[in-house]
């Protein structure tokens, strides 16, 4: 699998960059993992739009599925219809922003299939299999097969039982780490700090952990100091057009 970083900013973008999404490719088809503000046109840096094959979205939150509305725009010119695998939901959340003049075409050019905790599915050369997570709103922890690799993205949680389990032996895991210590106590556990991203990549038995979903003010170095406390292995950062193979 080739994974390609779109955008990795918490919440937020930073000036020229994007919300969270990546590409997610192998034997020719082409998945928008996450399409967070912004990540449309990191997208066409990479492939045309025409040539996505499938989209996966891990919750409503607009940072992590806003550009599939104008994704939709252009699509009611080509009319090429694309699964939307997602958490449950994400449709209702994302319909009513779409004009009457189109809702009917929202529906149908989007073959959308909501997945739960302990749902599979399958598109091209990929196996999704969704994790329950603990965000403010229902997010899909997936663990993604192709060929025998694995890949697991967290998507926005915070810690919780089954994220090591769904990134269990994963040659990726891309987790988000949203805050640092100093930010603990913020808000409910809904994000992860840097120490609880490499605990649950410790946890979970991976080499690689790719930590995305900072919060912009937050410097990468100290993030992976702090990650580096709970985490022996090899630590990466998600950003705009980082290309890895998993
Ligand atoms: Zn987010
Ligand atoms: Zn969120």
């Amino acid at each position: 699998m080739e994974l390609t970083v779109l955008g990795a900013d918490g919440t937020y973008p930073r000036a020229r960059s994007a919300c969270s999404g990546f590409l997610l490719q192998h034997d020719g088809f082409t998945l928008w993992m996450d399409a967070g503000n912004g990540t449309l046109s990191f997208l066409q840096e990479h492939v045309e739009m025409g040539d996505v094959d499938a989209i996966f979205l891990s919750h409503a939150h607009v940072d992590h599925c806003a550009d599939v509305y104008p994704f939709f725009y252009q699509s009611l010119n080509t009319g090429k219809v694309v699964p939307v695998f997602s958490a449950t939901h994400v449709q209702e959340n994302m319909a009513p922003l779409i004009g009457d003049d189109s809702k009917r075409e929202f529906a149908e050019l989007f073959q959308w299939h909501p997945m739960g905790s302990g749902d599979v599915a399958e598109t091209g050369p990929f196996r999704f299999e969704v994790f329950n997570a603990a965000h403010s709103i229902e997010n899909a922890t997936v663990r993604i097969r192709a060929e025998g690799r694995t890949l697991c993205y967290s998507g926005d949680t915070g810690p919780n039982p089954d994220l090591p389990t769904a990134a269990r032996g994963a040659d990726l895991f891309v987790c988000e780490a949203s805050w640092l210590e100093k930010d603990e106590g913020l808000m409910e556990p809904i994000h992860m700090r840097a120490t609880q991203a490499g605990a649950a990549a410790r946890d979970a038995g991976v080499e690689r952990l790719m930590v995305t979903h900072v919060w912009p003010p937050n410097p990468l170095d100290q993030v992976r100091e702090e990650t580096s406390t709970t985490f022996d292995g090899t630590i990466e950062f998600a950003r705009e057009t980082k290309k890895t193979s998993v």
